[in-house]
């Protein structure tokens, strides 16, 4: 039985960073099931670019795209058949959509055994939204990463700013609101927090102080 250690929160709490550095410490594999979804928005938005709101798809429509998508995935590159679209994924018109389609359980279901036979294979550190409480409820260990909506917009800003996105702070803030938003009260899967998540609000603390909390836990309980 391969050990995964699962960490869930909202957009902008620090999850990938600190995934990817934790599981380089650790010598796991680093699994970002966020860009799973992102990948399969991503084909949507390329084929029905036209299309804005998915809830003119049948499940069925749905249900036959889903079939037509290949996804590979390792330690954060992923490719939508041989195109590699780690950077394409990253764009907030994706995001949006993103955001939609994982709202649907069809596509929930679709992603579910790919995110476990990540698992099966490598010790991992999953990061997303239900590593805790869906995909991985037997997790070895469970972090919950949080922060203020204002902190993780002004992340996201600098971010996309990095990456040479057109975005204001203030269209930054909305977005991580309304992604909360859809995020938590969604009926499949939703985002919470786990009772036996160990919870950081990492809106005081560097990126380095949340890995060297995380490490230190799982080094305490191992
Ligand atoms: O983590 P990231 O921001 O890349 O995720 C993009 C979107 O994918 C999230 O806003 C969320 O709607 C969805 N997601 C999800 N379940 C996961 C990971 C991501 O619903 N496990």
């Amino acid at each position: 039985m391969k050990k995964v250690i699962a960490i869930d929160g909202p957009s902008g709490a620090g999850k990938s960073t600190v995934s990817r550095e934790v599981a380089k410490a650790l010598g796991f594999q680093y699994l970002d099931t966020g860009a799973l979804y992102r990948a399969v928005a991503y084909y949507f938005f390329k084929k029905f670019s036209s299309i804005k709101d998915f809830s003119s798809m049948t499940e069925q429509e749905i249900q036959n795209e889903l079939k037509n998508i290949t996804i590979n995935y390792h330690n954060g590159k992923i490719f939508l058949s041989d195109e590699d679209v780690s950077d394409l994924i990253r764009d907030p018109k994706i995001g949006e959509i993103t955001s939609q389609l994982s709202t649907l359980k069809i596509v929930r279901n679709y992603l579910m055994p790919l995110q476990r036979s990540f698992a099966e294979k490598e010790n991992t550190v999953a990061e997303g939204r239900d590593m805790t409480t869906v995909v991985f409820p037997d997790a070895w260990k469970k972090f919950y990463l949080d922060a203020s909506p204002e902190i993780r917009a002004r992340r996201r800003f600098e971010q996309l700013i990095r990456l040479g996105k057109n975005i204001t702070f203030e269209e930054a803030l909305k977005d991580v609101i309304e992604r909360d938003k859809r995020d938590s009260s969604r009926e499949n899967a939703p985002l919470k927090i786990s009772n036996d998540a160990f919870y950081i609000d990492t809106s005081e603390l560097t990126l380095q102080e949340v890995i060297e909390i995380v490490l230190k836990k799982v080094a305490e309980d191992a």
